[in-house]
């Protein structure tokens, strides 16, 4: 498995300044495009075709790996996994009759290594890193991502600093020590300018460390993962796509990689048809979708001023791929939705009750922007609909452990135990 590339070149979505494949390069280095342009990866298609058919995919072991022409890596030597990927397609058929729809999937993505669908972009980057031969690795996350990240570098033996908002869940927190990463905790998030980012870009300037977010404009790699999440989908319907999928907004990142991951599937002739694609956001912190309501340039993007909802995951005061993210959306026919941490704390119990699926807000908040739409009569109900389920409910322990009052403790005899379950 040695030299699997077919990378082409790198190109910034800003200055459109290119970069060969060759080049160790995570940034644009055009003044100005800074965290702002993205080095997006165009590859050979028609030379992958010539490689890469359905049978040969059909017969590979799933994962993320299986799809290794379309990932940005050339040494295959140095691949790393932890068993991403390979997550599934849930037909869920309770919670399909209780919102009247005959076709509900969920891609159920809790199923992945760190609890978050964040593997799969940050198996890429960190395979990555270990082909630049970098030793320490560096991110600004909410959570999922930077214990992903700290998952992989402690598999790859790289060191791993973790800088996240002090309104991070303990239980994300928790994860990131035991993975053996550096934790920084930093105020302001509240203001609208992300400061964890702020100090990636200082950081990873000053001390040469290599930053992995999961965003593109400070390293293009990691969303290239986003796109396998697209052609598992597309397998797991017999290489069909399905109508319509709602996908949860944060940065954008996942979102314009599953969109990538459709057309190129298309364009390789592995598929016909392609999903309309609905970005779902918390009302808390929409700058995306109010970018797509007011018809905004999509490389001017305004950044939302005040972030405050129960998602953390999404809670972006910039969308860091926005650009992409809208453009996807535009092209898919798509629409964008805003929900209420009422709505999202709503759709976490649904899921869970109907479908046995326990899932972060963040994670949920795909479903709530469904219900929605279903109550605003925009879905048609005989459509094929998959909603993505991106991370676990055991990520945010303490939003749920907030609704519910612990029972009491009671003696073990039959008049106690009708007392607690039966009276009230
Ligand atoms: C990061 C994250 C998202 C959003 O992904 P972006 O690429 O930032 O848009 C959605 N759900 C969960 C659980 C996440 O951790």
């Amino acid at each position: 498995m040695i030299k699997v590339s077919f990378v082409i070149k790198l190109k910034c979505s800003r200055c459109s300044e290119e970069y060969s494949p060759e080049e160790k390069v995570t940034m644009c280095r055009t003044p100005g495009c800074k965290g702002l342009g993205r080095l997006d990866i165009y590859y050979n298609y028609d030379k992958i075709s010539k490689q890469l058919s359905k049978s040969k995919l059909e017969q590979r072991k799933p994962g993320v790996w299986k799809y290794k022409e379309l990932l940005p890596i050339k040494d295959g030597t140095r691949i790393i996994t932890l068993g991403e990927g390979n997550t599934p397609l849930i037909k869920v058929k309770r919670l399909g009759e209780k919102l009247g729809l005959k076709n509900l999937y969920v891609k159920n993505e809790i199923g992945n290594p760190t609890g978050s669908f964040k593997d799969r972009p940050m198996v890429i980057g960190v395979t990555k890193a270990l082909e630049f031969g970098v030793k320490t690795t560096v991110t600004a996350s909410s959570g999922n991502a930077a214990a992903s990240l700290a998952a992989y570098s402690a598999k790859a033996g790289l060191e791993c600093y973790a800088f996240v908002p002090e309104t991070a869940p303990i239980s994300k927190i928790a994860q990131l020590f035991l993975y053996g990463a550096k934790v920084a905790r930093f105020k302001g998030l509240e203001k609208g300018e992300d400061p964890t980012v702020k100090m990636l870009i200082e950081a990873s300037e000053k001390y040469g460390w290599y930053p992995c977010p999961s965003f593109g404009p400070f390293n293009p790699y990691q969303a290239e993962g986003a796109k396998t999440m697209s052609y598992e989908i597309i397998e797991q319907f017999d290489w069909n796509s399905p109508d319509v999928i709602f996908v949860p907004v944060g940065g954008g990142g996942l979102l314009a990689g599953n969109w990538k991951g459709f057309k190129e599937f298309y364009e390789l002739g592995f598929v016909k048809n392609l999903p309309r694609i609905i970005a779902v956001q918390p009302e808390g912190c929409a700058p995306l979708i109010r970018a797509f309501k007011k018809g905004e340039d999509p490389l001017n993007i305004s950044r939302w001023e005040r972030p405050k909802t129960v998602a953390g995951g999404l809670s972006d005061p910039y969308p860091w791929d926005g650009d992409a993210a809208l453009k996807s959306i535009r092209e898919s026919n798509g629409g964008g939705v805003a929900v209420s941490d009422k709505e999202i704390l709503e759709a976490q119990k649904l899921l869970a009750k109907y479908e046995g699926i326990f899932a972060e807000p963040s994670g949920v908040a795909s479903l709530a922007g469904l219900i929605k739409m279903l109550n605003e009569n925009k879905i048609d109900k005989d459509e094929t609909i998959v909603v993505e389920i991106t991370g676990s409910g055991f990520k945010d322990i303490d939003i749920v452990i907030k609704q519910f009052k612990l029972p009491p403790a009671i003696e073990p005899n039959i008049k106690e135990l009708e007392k607690t379950l039966f009276s009230s």
